[in-house]
């Protein structure tokens, strides 16, 4: 009889240090001890922080170790395993104190310190086996739809719950199901986007490789929703392992008429395609996405049409991103009222972000809505890095805000951040301390537009190369006052007159920057 789980982080990062290592020599511990038939191993989804994988989790007291080497596997199992002794030195500290964070749940997911919605079974369930996903209420919201409610209840319920998508905009999702359920075409489609393409931002790779079947619930209760029958994954090329731990995922829902004809026995058929790009930046962009999946050139299309009027191959499409998506079981299951009870009243539920830079602590963090990035640094984060003061942050990715230590105790969230002029974007956290060159960060972010812009538009693939020059004639020194001004008469206008998305938030690290810290552009120009 099982009577305990030993979980290891099976994620990239992991296995580059080890995890596979750590757990071929905690099975064979187990076999010493005779233990084999009475302890579980498997890999589980990344649990949190980047620093102390490979992570180990044992079940059912849910302690973390971390990190757990091969050499480390002995003491491990002869302590805790056999003699149920926890081994404190491997211990990962507990760094948020659940007293810290809002009560999200009555029931309380709380591993790792954080409650969490989205992320509530990575670390808890091996991603390739939907019996985990299953014993965690896994596809229980599907069934309960299928069973108990219209595809209209399910449509009023997301609406009801002011679910916003978290790829950026915050547009309402229920509204946006609304526009596609409400197309005379009946060929209808779900997109999710999962082509998360710039540095710093890997959060949907973690959801995915933590709970893939979460992602493909949400889509079968979009499909149920807006009359879709057909739903298609864009997957960033490079994410082999979430790929393929997707279609893994798919087979198994099938396998269990989970997805695909006449689900659960209903008039429903739904069926999930997983399709990789080819490394685009630019495939993020929704319209240039549709255009990419249908086996064209990745480049945006004119709006309107709205995707939701004419998408994938010019029928009514629903795109969400990743995190949006595994929002959805959970708010059909437990009702749109406990959704709106966490975060704030405009904008409920959780959010994702992955943290990086200067903080003690980096990874992947899950925090309501309102979470203040000072109690995200803080709390989360374990606080800047050699005891050093805060700078900036960019918040939202690459193409995010860079804001100063005035906004630290804003609350994070849509509403908000957009009354501050700032964002959260795809859910990037990059820290910045006292050392941090604004310029330079500039640059650097500014190049990577420069790369990806996909020149369909002039003042994108223009102006990034010209911001680009001023930046470098800074940075050497040789920029005059005529240098910097034009630098911000170009950042302006690439905002405003760049036909997509991407060439309109490119140059808002430049333009906050120039906002709150422009006496370090000044101090460069050379008089
Ligand atoms: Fe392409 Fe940039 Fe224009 Fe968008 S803004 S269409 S990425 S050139």
């Amino acid at each position: 009889m099982i009577r305990s789980s030993v979980l290891i982080s099976g994620d990239p990062i992991s296995l580059s240090r080890g995890a596979e290592e750590t757990k071929l020599a905690i099975e064979a511990e187990l076999a010493f001890y005779g233990l084999e038939d009475e302890v579980q191993v498997g890999y589980t989804g990344r649990v949190s922080r980047t620093d102390v994988v490979p992570v180990v989790v044992v079940y059912p007291d849910e302690t973390v170790y971390g990190p757990v080497s091969a050499d480390d596997a002995a003491e491990l199992v002869e302590e805790h395993l056999y003699k149920g002794r926890v081994v404190e030195h491997l211990r990962v500290a507990q760094e948020v104190a659940s007293a810290e964070i809002d009560t999200l749940d009555p029931e309380g997911a709380t591993l790792y310190g954080q409650k969490r919605v989205v992320l509530n079974r990575a670390g808890r369930i091996d991603p390739y086996s939907v019996d985990d996903y299953i014993a965690y209420d896994g596809y229980f919201a599907l069934g309960q739809a299928l069973a108990e409610m219209t595809p209209d209840e399910v449509l009023e319920e997301v609406k009801a719950s002011n679910l916003q998508g978290r790829g950026g905009a915050g547009f309402p999702t229920g509204l946006k199901w609304t526009f596609v359920a409400q197309q005379p075409e009946t060929t209808r489609y779900i997109v999710c986007n999962a082509d998360e393409s710039e540095p710093g931002t890997f959060k949907d790779r973690l959801i995915i490789e933590g709970d893939p079947h979460a992602v493909l619930e949400g889509m079968a209760l979009a499909g149920y929703a807006v009359g879709a029958s057909e739903g298609w994954i864009y997957i960033r090329g490079e994410y082999a392992m979430a790929k393929d731990i997707l279609n893994h995922a798919i087979e198994a829902a099938e396998r269990l008429n989970l997805l695909g004809d006449n689900i659960l026995g209903s008039d429903f058929s739904f069926h999930i395609h997983v399709h990789a790009g080819a490394g685009a930046y630019i495939c993020g962009e929704e319209t240039a996405l549709l255009n990419s999946l249908e086996g064209k050139r990745g480049s945006p299309r004119i709006r309107p049409p709205y995707p939701t009027v004419r998408g994938f191959r010019d029928k009514p499409t629903v795109v969400n991103n990743v995190e949006t998506l595994a929002n959805v079981p959970p708010i059909v299951l437990h009702g749109a009222d406990w959704f709106r009870a966490i975060g704030t009243e405009r904008s409920p539920g959780t959010k994702v972000y992955t943290m990086l830079g200067d903080v003690n602590l980096t990874g992947l963090v899950e925090a309501p809505m309102g979470t203040t990035l000072r109690e995200i640094i803080d709390i989360y984060g374990g606080g800047i890095k050699g005891g050093k003061a805060f700078k900036a942050a960019q918040t939202g990715g690459s193409a995010g805000t860079i804001i100063p230590a005035d906004l630290l105790d804003v609350p994070m969230d849509f509403a908000s951040m957009r009354e501050h002029g700032a964002g959260l974007g795809s859910g990037a956290l990059l820290i910045c301390d006292e050392n941090t060159d604004i310029v330079d960060l500039a640059y650097v972010l500014i190049r990577f537009f420069r790369t990806e812009s996909c020149g369909k538009c002039t003042p994108c693939r223009v102006g990034n190369v010209q911001m680009l020059e001023s930046l470098e004639r800074l940075r050497k020194g040789m920029a005059r006052r005529s240098d910097l001004e034009r630098l911000e008469e170009i950042a302006t206008y690439v905002e405003s007159a760049s036909f997509c998305g991407l060439g309109q938030a490119a140059p808002v690290p430049i333009l906050t920057g120039l906002r709150y810290f422009r006496d370090e552009f000044e101090s460069r120009v050379r008089d």
